[in-house]
């Protein structure tokens, strides 16, 4: 038997700081980095601190999944195959950092988009790798 038949397809993130666990209870969530020395706090993997200077190694830590959008755009024209219009955004977490996302779950209007409307993160799986494998994406919708 081929190898390829031997091994289940993978969940696989978008953008390295899409962190998917092994266990399936556990809710993906975006990965951030939190300097040692002042408490600064970026998304992804850091190798420096922008605020201190500080090249110790960061603290992995879990950015929350609740945010305000700080800023959004309503995109008419883009890439042949994107459908038009979207929303994108800006999209500040409680501990401060941003995140450039879509925003999805209401209509593409400027009416319905307000700066600082509490805002929540979920994911999706939006295409299928060439192997098979499910991609998965982060979003962001109005809060309940
Ligand atoms: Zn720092």
């Amino acid at each position: 038997m081929a190898e390829a038949e031997t091994q289940g397809k993978q969940v696989k993130p978008i953008l390295p700081f899409l962190h998917i666990s092994d266990n399936p209870d556990e809710k993906p969530y975006l990965a951030g980095s939190k300097c040692k020395s002042c408490g600064a706090t970026y998304l992804g993997a850091r190798m420096a601190c922008s605020k201190c200077f500080s090249t110790e190694p960061m603290e992995d830590v879990k950015l929350s999944d609740k945010g305000e959008l700080h800023v959004f755009s309503i995109v008419h024209q883009s890439a042949p195959g994107i459908p038009t219009p979207y929303v994108a955004a800006i999209v500040d977490l409680p501990e401060g950092v941003s995140v450039r996302c879509n925003i999805e779950g209401v209509e593409p209007d400027p009416k319905n988009l307000k700066f600082g409307m509490p805002v929540e993160m979920y994911t999706e799986i939006v295409h299928t790798d060439r192997d098979g494998n499910d991609i998965m994406a982060f979003k962001f919708r109005p809060a309940k």
